[in-house]
């Protein structure tokens, strides 16, 4: 229980690897606030077993963010890790969609940054966690939004982990490859229609046909990261980019 006293909050837990992030930082005393969306009945539920609150900020809107923010009265781990996807040519790929994911998968994690940032210099004492993607290394066709936004995420967490090393902040991605989350089922179908495919093709010859293990990559495999983290062994862990896929980005 070495998170015993400590704050975290982490963006987009109410399913998937944000879920699995949460947990393990729970299992290790953090206190948790969970954010994201779904049934609210299931959310009471998973506040209740990991002791955690809940906040239902949508991370696109800025006075959200600052509002979640306030609420939470300052934290000490940081996991920026919600995200969506959308997949589609280039030529067609909808503006709004590409506004969107900007704003969830990059510009969010600049918000939550800037305004826990203060506290954490406080303390003396930081982790801020990104889960950024293989596609922040490298890129896929018909991702085009996704990949600029990951592989900008990598850029900032950089960015931030050079500014804040000396007052006791770290900054990392994780970047995992393919997890079989809700993200990952739901980008099958306009896969099949963009690259004329049936749904084993999707999953065999796109998804895992990189990751060398030939498996998909557990969501607590990233919990588990994310802890090791925030260990004090951790400490000079500073701006790296951490690969959990199964041999992907090693190509
Ligand atoms: P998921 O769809 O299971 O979970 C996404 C979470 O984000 C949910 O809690 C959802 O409610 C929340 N969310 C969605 N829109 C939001 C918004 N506007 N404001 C606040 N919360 C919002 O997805 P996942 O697969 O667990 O993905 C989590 C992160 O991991 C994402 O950043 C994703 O890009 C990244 N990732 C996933 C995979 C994968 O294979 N699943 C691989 C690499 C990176």
């Amino acid at each position: 229980m070495f998170l015993a006293g400590k704050r975290a909050l982490v963006t987009g837990s109410t399913s998937g690897i944000g879920l699995a992030i949460a947990r393990a930082l729970a299992a290790e005393g953090a206190k948790v606030v969970l954010n994201g969306f779904g049934d609210e009945a299931e959310i009471a539920k998973l506040c209740e077993e990991l002791g955690a609150t809940h906040s239902g900020a949508d991370l696109t809107d800025v006075a959200q963010i600052e509002e979640m923010m306030a609420g939470t009265g300052g934290v000490d781990i940081l996991v920026n890790n919600a995200g969506m996807q959308h997949v589609s040519p280039v030529e067609d790929f909808p503006v709004d969609k590409w506004d969107k994911i900007i704003a969830l998968n990059l510009t969010a994690a600049f918000h939550t940054t800037r305004l826990a940032v203060p506290g954490m210099k406080e303390k003396g004492w930081g982790r801020i966690i990104n889960t950024a993607s293989a596609h922040s290394k490298v890129a896929s066709p018909f991702k085009s939004a996704y990949n600029s936004a990951k592989h900008g995420l990598d850029g900032f967490t950089k960015t931030i982990a050079l500014e804040l090393a000396a007052d006791g902040i770290t900054a990392n991605c994780i970047s995992p490859g393919y997890v079989w989350t809700p993200l990952v089922e739901n980008q099958i179908p306009d896969t099949m229609k963009a690259r004329g495919m049936t749904r084993d093709e999707v999953i065999n010859d796109v998804l895992l046909v990189k990751q060398a293990t030939k498996k998909f990559v557990q969501p607590e495999e990233i919990g588990a990261l994310a802890v090791f983290l925030c260990r004090d062994e951790a400490q000079n862990v500073n701006g790296a980019n951490w690969s959990v896929d199964g041999g992907w980005t090693a190509e």
